[in-house]
């Protein structure tokens, strides 16, 4: 059976912080707003707990708890919210044309915000225990590990916040980095250095996740590898996260938008793409600050721009 169609003003691709700053300002300024929220509504935070650095709250706030805020806030606003996700985009045309797995928008202009999702080590081993002991999500899966070792693969603050979260459950931590230095955020630091049951591997990588499949899937440890040295050795443990950064979900983008090499949404100016009319805010379009407020900050500037562009073009 056909897709429906719909006729929107604009159409908002994505429901993080940067879609739905971006739906709430546009349907404040009186644009027929649709908002599509694909399969993780609230985005990244939903992955999260304690949210620190969120201007208006002096005590932390839980991450799907505050994307809850947002989507409340939308539907109070008037914004229409839809749970589909975008399959392909025609820019060429006018109105843009957004084929979602239900329906089939008709777009006067669109903000892209479909943000970005963790990146994965590669190895085969990795793909063989993932959902069996190899995670990227700590909120999700840690809760799994309680009394016993996992390691942690990165040096960010993903990393430090994802060690961090394993300390209430597991029995020891070791944070592997394949440098001698953190990236994280010093107050995250501190607290990882604090912590009696965090250890780190310095200047190492995971060449194979180990384990046995029979008779199902669980892992056992790792092997890794001095990056100097080349020195190989094995650990013991449960579990493994990955927590190596992320790369921005623009599949369906290609051909349509210009993307750098690393498929993030390429523009003049901030907010703006190659295709006037269509506009891209959050971890879609920045490598640099990837925080929930500056997302949502280029969600206010995306609407604003959309908005200009529906008034003059
Ligand atoms: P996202 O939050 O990634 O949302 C993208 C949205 O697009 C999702 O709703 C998704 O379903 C949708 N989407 C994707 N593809 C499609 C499609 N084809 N069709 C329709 N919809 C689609 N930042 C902070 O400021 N403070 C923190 O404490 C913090 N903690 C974090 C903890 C973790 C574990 C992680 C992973 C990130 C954290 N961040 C934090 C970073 C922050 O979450 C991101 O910078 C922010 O969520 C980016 O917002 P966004 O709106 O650009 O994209
Ligand atoms: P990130 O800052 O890009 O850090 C990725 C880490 O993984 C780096 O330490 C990197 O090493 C390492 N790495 C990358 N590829 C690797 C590989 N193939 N093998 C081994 N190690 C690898 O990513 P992130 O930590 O996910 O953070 C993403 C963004 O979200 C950041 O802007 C961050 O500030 C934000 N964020 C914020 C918070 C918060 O504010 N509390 C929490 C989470 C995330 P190098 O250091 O050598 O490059």
């Amino acid at each position: 059976m056909a897709h429906p169609q719909q006729h929107v003003g604009l159409l908002v691709v994505g429901a993080g912080p940067a879609g739905y700053t971006a739906a709430i300002y546009a349907a404040r300024s009186g644009i027929d707003t649709v908002l599509v929220t694909g399969d993780q509504p609230g985005g990244q935070l939903t992955l999260t707990t304690d949210v620190e650095n969120y201007p208006g709250f002096a005590a932390a706030v839980q991450g799907p708890w505050l994307m809850e805020q947002m989507h409340n806030q939308c539907l109070g606003v008037g914004v229409k919210i839809a749970e589909d996700c975008v399959e392909r985009v025609d820019f060429s045309v006018s109105p843009f044309v957004c084929v979602a797995s239900q329906t089939v928008y008709h777009a006067q202009s669109v903000v892209v915000a479909t943000g970005a999702k963790a990146k994965w080590l590669g190895l085969e081993s990795e793909a063989l225990f993932r959902g069996y002991g190899v995670s990227s999500c700590a909120t999700c899966d840690g809760f799994f590990f309680k009394d016993q070792h996992v390691v942690v693969v990165g040096g960010g603050n993903t990393a430090a916040e994802e060690a961090l979260f394993l300390a209430n459950h597991a029995k020891k931590i070791t944070v592997i980095h394949r440098r001698s230095r953190l990236r994280a955020d010093h107050v995250l630091q501190d607290r990882l250095n604090a912590h009696p049951k965090i250890t780190f591997l310095w200047d190492h990588v995971v060449d194979e996740v180990l384990g046995k499949t029979i008779p199902h899937p669980v892992v056992t440890g790792v092997r890794v590898r001095h990056v100097k040295t080349g020195q190989e050795g094995t650990l013991d443990a449960q579990g493994v996260f990955v927590a190596i950064g992320h790369s921005p979900n623009t599949a369906f983008l290609r051909n349509a938008l210009a993307l750098d090499e690393k498929g993030y949404v390429q523009g003049k100016q901030p907010t703006h793409t190659s295709v006037p009319g269509v506009f891209a805010a959050g971890d879609v379009q920045d490598q640099v600050y990837r925080q929930a407020i500056t997302a949502a900050g280029q969600g206010c500037m995306a609407a604003l721009e959309a908005r200009s562009f529906l008034l003059y073009s």
